[in-house]
């Protein structure tokens, strides 16, 4: 956006502001009728009730008293808000008033309680003014419709400074936005328009209404379907489902080679570190560099965590499980080794939070549980087992082995596997190795 649609932005927010001193001033100066109690009649019930007069009715006394119109030319002389603030918009007026009306009433009932306290300390301060903008419909319009996302626009009206105006701003939006404006259920909330120093941004709040049954009650169905996760670094996540008992359903999501493209990456970055800090003629700044590793970990995050609720999709009720991740600092190895188990280590964070968020939304809730021996022990009978790689036929024993055996009751079977089933035990505390209260070894 260019420097004269920045200051417009500018001159928006300072109008606002100032309109909101006007009736933050004007509703301390009314507090009686702001505290009003009236008598209500519930719509459920029926019944006759004394509450606070609502916000609706506040804000029409409000526009009454301060608004001058043609049925009612004169509002109050000292408060005549048409005419300390001429042709502003209607919508932006009642946004205004709305958020001094909350602010104003907080006040008050805080400075209630103080007073009833008898205490000297701690008067509550007045509140300031100063607020993000509150978008009403009204005073924009979003073109979001556009094939080609960067070329989508918002329609603000915008103060110049002199008068109000519609101006047009350049806009770009992440698309997993865009999904949940298309997904059904998901409500908008009048978006806020956020200046900072630099950018401008508008902060949508997108609220879904959610029910789901609470993990204690689920426990105890004993047809509850559970889907554990567990969480590594080239094996991005093994997902188990399990019913009475029984694995039902197994997916591998593998990263597709995303940590040695992220390897390869992060060792150019720490080659480059060498250097004179100039980037080689066509090659890609570090910044570049980190931008793309960013971007692939979130992409990578957002798709594993899509196929863990897809699976979850399938079994209406089910319960996530997860395993607590374990904050590991990594040690040895290169500087682009380091660099890049770090990067593993906060995709897995990504994606455990993306997934729980995701599978909220289509009404499954998740639980963590203690980490503790879901690698080392035998899901099968609960016998400590070793990790291996076989070669020639042969079992070699060693930390880094993708195989897991058992040697109590000679269970072989994939790590990570032996691992997501274990998150199901760990969920039911089903083996002595899972941490109990009283343990007493
Ligand atoms: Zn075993």
């Amino acid at each position: 956006m260019n420097s004269r649609k920045r200051a417009y932005l500018e001159e928006t927010v300072k109008i606002l502001d100032a309109g909101r001193r006007f009736y933050l001033g004007f509703f301390l100066a009314h507090p009686k009728i702001l505290m009003e109690r009236v008598e209500v009649i519930s719509q459920k019930t029926g019944e006759v009730k004394e509450a606070l007069i609502s916000a609706d009715k506040l804000l029409t006394w409000a526009e009454f008293q301060t608004v001058a119109t043609d049925a009612h030319p004169d509002p109050q002389p000292a408060w005549n808000f048409s005419q300390r603030f001429p042709d502003f918009p209607n919508r932006y007026r009642r946004s205004v008033i709305k958020d001094c009306l909350g602010k104003a009433r907080g006040y008050l009932s805080t400075l209630s309680t103080w007073q009833r306290s008898g205490k000297r300390k701690g008067k509550p301060g007045i509140p300031t003014a100063a607020n993000h903008p509150t978008l009403y419909a009204g005073t924009f319009t979003l073109e979001l419709e556009t094939l080609d996302l960067r070329k989508s626009f918002l329609r603000l009206k915008v103060y110049t400074g002199e008068q109000w105006e519609w101006v047009h701003y350049p806009t770009r939006y992440n698309r997993y936005f865009e999904q949940r404006r298309a997904e059904e259920g998901w409500e908008q909330e009048s978006p806020k328009l956020i200046l900072g120093k630099h950018v401008a941004a508008m902060h949508f709040v997108q609220t879904k209404t959610i029910t789901a049954k609470k993990i204690v009650e689920s426990k105890h169905d004993p047809d509850l379907v559970t889907v554990a996760v567990d969480l590594n670094v080239k094996q991005l996540a093994v997902i188990t489902v399990r019913q009475q008992g029984k694995i039902i359903e197994t997916h591998f999501v593998s990263d597709h080679g995303l940590d040695q493209h992220r390897y390869r990456h992060l060792k150019r970055v720490a080659k480059k570190q060498w250097k004179t800090g100039k980037a080689v003629k066509g090659e890609r700044s570090n910044q570049d560099l980190w931008r793309h590793i960013r971007c692939q970990n979130r992409d990578t995050a957002h798709q594993t965590a899509r196929a863990i609720v897809e699976v979850c999709k399938q079994y209406p009720g089910c319960v996530l499980v997860f395993e607590r991740l374990r904050v590991i600092k990594p040690k040895g190895g290169s500087k682009s080794r380091r660099l890049n188990r770090k990067q593993a280590n906060q995709l897995k964070g990504q994606i455990n939070h993306l997934a729980k968020e995701k599978a909220y939304a289509i009404g499954v809730v998740s639980v963590e549980v203690n980490p503790h021996g879901t690698s080392q022990y035998c899901a099968r009978c609960g016998g400590r087992g070793v990790r291996f790689t076989s070669r020639a036929g042969q079992r070699v024993t060693g930390k880094g082995g993708k195989l897991f055996f058992c040697p109590v009751c000679h269970y072989e079977c994939h790590a990570d596997f032996n691992a997501s089933v274990n998150v199901h035990h760990s969920f039911f505390r089903e083996f002595h190795w899972q941490p109990r209260l009283h343990n007493s070894g």
